[in-house]
């Protein structure tokens, strides 16, 4: 853009977005706003030419980082070759992609294509129900999920996320979505073992679906890991507990793998840390490394086996996104999921974490660091008023800390203005292809804004 409309046009630019574009997910504001123009490897650059550390991967999905010259000509061949077909009928970008994303998941699943996290979601809450209906349990259709996890913007999505600072001005958002606690270690009770506390969290699960009655549940959904919420690390045990509760329920579970899957906790996807094979995998975000929109969902094949040659004539999937599964997109993907393999992404996640880990260590000096929670490249520091009580600091001097960051040329993130009180989590999940000394600077200058604001 700034070189289309050269260094005069900068003012314009700003009175253009400041007239007419609606921020997302951003108060309201007269100042200029903060204009982003380019990106190279783990860096962003700005129209004013200021140059920044993402460790954020922008909204926690350039996995592969910025600039590679591959994805794009892979995007402009495919294009050249067939620009658009739906996938009502098929094509070669969307076989080959579902193909690979089944090596990634490490088992046999049928995938249906979507365009963003959120559709992968709703998509997968429409099928479990339609599942359960065609399986003679039509009343399953109630949805559990917990309370501070994040699953999308759309109604049935926001129905599922457990954010009510992100809800109450929407409702009434889509009916039959239950919420229950997530776990939290840092604040469990005293002295509990963590695999104990896990098991009590899985325990919580199960009186939910007994109460409610088994037979009106068709799914939980769970993130591995909470990440917008705080980027909250359950206990070890607790993915297989809840997904053991699950099938003697005959509840199907979902795991939303949007922002933890290709990658970012350091395996393909983050319910490998655990021997569990869900029912159900949502994805968007890591998968083209964002370069262009693609969302899927993973359902295990012999659940698809249940609407093959229904009784019903209208009794398939009646859904179709005209984008979904675009063959740009899936052709991306593919080139983006060679690249990672390529250059050993992923197992460089799980080693460049436990360097991040190391370094993140010094952040203990400062009183109000209460916990730091690092997987992969995916890590939380969460901040405390003191750590006896781990009352959360306020919002406020999170955001000075956050400012002071962006100040020395580091964007982080913040779990900001989506929980009550618990808006005290700065938040990093840099493209993976970050270097030892690019996690030094994260460290060093978080050591810093922390010391020049608290
Ligand atoms: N699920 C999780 C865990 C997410 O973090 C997000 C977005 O951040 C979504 C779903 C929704 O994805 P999208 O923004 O692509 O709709």
């Amino acid at each position: 853009m700034a070189e289309v409309g050269g260094r005069l046009a900068k003012q314009d630019i700003y009175e253009r977005d400041k007239r007419h574009v609606w921020h997302a997910f951003a108060p309201h504001s007269e100042q200029n706003p903060w204009v982003v123009d380019a990106a190279d490897g783990v860096y962003v650059t700005d129209l004013e030419g200021r140059r920044y550390l993402d460790a954020m991967s922008g909204l926690w999905c350039v996995n592969a980082g910025y600039g590679h010259e591959r994805l794009a000509r892979a995007a402009y061949e495919q294009m050249r070759r067939m620009p658009y077909y739906p996938l009502s009928a098929a094509h070669t970008p969307a076989a080959l992609l579902a193909d690979r994303l089944c090596q990634w998941l490490g088992g046999d699943y049928r995938i249906f294509f979507n365009n963003s996290g959120s559709e992968a979601n709703e998509t997968a809450f429409k099928l479990a129900r339609q599942y359960h209906a065609q399986t003679g349990q039509p009343g399953r259709y109630k949805v559990i999920s917990r309370y501070r996890a994040y699953h999308g913007s759309t109604l049935g999505a926001l129905a599922a996320t457990g954010q009510q600072q992100r809800k109450y001005l929407y409702e009434p958002l889509a009916p039959g979505f239950l919420h229950i606690p997530a776990p939290d270690l840092y604040r469990r009770p005293d002295g509990m073992d963590p695999l104990a506390y896990g098991r009590s969290c899985a325990e919580q699960l199960e009186q939910v679906i007994v109460w409610e009655g088994p037979e009106t549940v068709a799914a939980f959904i769970l993130e591995p890991i909470i990440t917008g919420g705080g980027v909250i690390v359950p206990p070890p045990n607790y993915l297989d507990e809840v997904a053991a509760v699950c099938r003697r329920y005959g509840v199907l579970l979902i795991v939303d793998e949007v922002i933890c899957g290709f990658g970012r906790t350091g395996k393909n996807f983050a319910f490998q840390h655990n021997a569990v094979q869900p029912d159900i995998v949502t994805m968007a975000k890591g998968i083209t490394s964002a370069y262009v929109p693609l969302s899927a969902t993973a359902v295990r094949q012999d659940l698809y086996d249940a609407f093959k040659d229904p009784a019903d004539p209208y009794g398939y999937f009646r859904q179709v996104n005209t984008f979904g599964g675009h063959p740009v997109s899936c052709a991306v993907a593919l080139e983006n999921l060679a690249l990672m393999e390529e250059l050993e992404l992923v197992p460089r996640a799980a080693r460049m974490g436990d360097v991040l880990a190391g370094e993140l260590d010094r952040l203990y000096r400062h009183p109000n660091v209460g916990d730091v929670r690092v997987r992969g490249l995916l890590a939380g520091v969460e901040l405390v008023q003191d750590r006896d009580t781990k009352a959360p600091l306020a919002a406020d001097p999170v955001k000075r800390v956050i400012a002071a960051c962006k100040a020395r040329g580091l964007i982080v993130g913040r779990n900001g203005d989506t929980v009550a009180g618990f808006n005290n989590v700065i938040t990093l999940a840099p493209p993976l292809i970050v270097q030892e000394p690019e996690l030094a600077f994260i460290a060093q200058t978080l050591d810093e804004a922390l010391e020049e604001v608290l």
